[in-house]
């Protein structure tokens, strides 16, 4: 996934992901490489990588085609229930003052 910075413009082919954890919370984020500015990709905790864990795990379900249409609304839930979990878990722990106490 390419991703072109909001700060100095820079093209980033494919970022590197890093993660950093506090306590129980995980967020994953890359930094451009040219000008250092840092990006989120998701925040979990817990039960949300249980729950992503459970999403993988159905969609390959949904891929083989080896399920049913009620099943597939089942997957999409759990994948907005994550994305939304995901953002209030970043907004009530904010990357930015892990990465500069490192
Ligand atoms: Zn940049």
């Amino acid at each position: 996934m390419e991703m072109i910075c909001n700060k100095c413009g820079a093209v980033i082919p494919k970022p590197d992901l890093k993660t950093i954890r506090a306590g129980e919370i995980e967020h994953t984020y890359f930094l451009c490489p040219d000008c250092g500015e840092a990006y989120r990709v998701s925040t979990t905790d817990k039960h949300l990588r249980k729950r992503i864990e459970d999403y993988n795990r159905m969609s390959a379900r949904v891929r083989n085609g080896t399920c049913t249409k009620e099943f597939q609304k089942r997957v999409q839930k759990v994948k907005e229930d994550n994305v939304r979990r995901s953002r209030e878990l970043a907004k009530t722990h904010p990357l930015a003052p892990l990465l500069q106490a490192e």
